[in-house]
């Protein structure tokens, strides 16, 4: 299966495409999470990505896409993959189309649209507290680790993301009205799109997001 998941940030889709990711046996692969691990490990890619990342805009398509070109050409994405965080524009769609049919001669089967409001989005990423080892993500509220600060599932330690700060959130939900809810309209246009509400327990989530995804499973 050959996945797009998009939605709003903080409307699951990190948690979501873990889970949706080993049910379909396909690598996740995302954005976000490749540029932070180049920003951690101060290579040029993260170099050129972390101011853009700071201030919740969006790196830039010429950056962005080449990174996603490499990731589709290594061996585990030739067969299917879920993305997460890509594309975030319609320029960055029509890229994506063209390297399908440049590395596998195919295209996309479905994109899911996580469905979440605004004020839905502020509370949940002001309190999103992130691992910083395996990307494990936490919430001070909704999903607290058993002892604050650290991760239950690798004693890593978790931080706040630069981009979670209240002023950086209002800036990243500007970012997604005007470059990727165009997006969903043009997936919307060419009969790709499923949604499904977000709100509520992760693994009712996970559930509706499987239910909607089975009938472009393939056989
Ligand atoms: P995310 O973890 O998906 O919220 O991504 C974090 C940040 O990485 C975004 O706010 C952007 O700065 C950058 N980023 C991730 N994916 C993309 C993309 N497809 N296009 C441009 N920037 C991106």
């Amino acid at each position: 299966m050959r996945l797009v998941l998009v939605g709003p940030p903080g409307a699951g889709k990190g948690t979501q495409a873990q889970f949706i990711a080993e049910h379909s046996g396909v690598p996740k692969i995302s954005t976000g999470d490749i540029f932070r691990a180049n920003v951690s490990a101060g290579t040029p890619l993260g170099v050129q990505a972390k101011a853009f990342m700071d201030r919740g805009d969006l790196v830039p398509d010429d950056v962005t896409i080449e990174m996603v070109r490499n990731r589709l050409a290594e061996p585990d994405a030739l067969e299917g993959f879920l993305l997460d965080g890509f594309p975030r524009t319609v320029p960055q769609a029509e890229t994506l189309d063209d390297i399908l049919r440049e590395t596998a001669q195919t295209k996309l089967d479905v994109v899911l649209e996580l469905v979440v409001d605004d004020d839905e989005v502020i509370r949940r990423l002001s309190g999103r507290r992130t691992c910083r080892s395996c990307n494990h993500i936490w919430h001070v509220d909704f999903d607290p680790p058993e002892k604050p600060g650290v991760c239950d599932l690798d004693g890593g330690e978790l931080y706040q993301r630069e981009d979670d700060k209240p002023e950086t959130i209002a800036n990243r939900l500007e970012v997604y009205a005007e470059s990727t809810a165009p997006l969903v309209a043009y997936y919307a246009g060419r009969g790709l799109l499923v949604g499904i509400d977000a709100t509520g327990p992760v693994d009712d989530i996970t559930q509706r997001a499987i239910d909607a995804l089975r009938p472009f499973e393939k056989a």
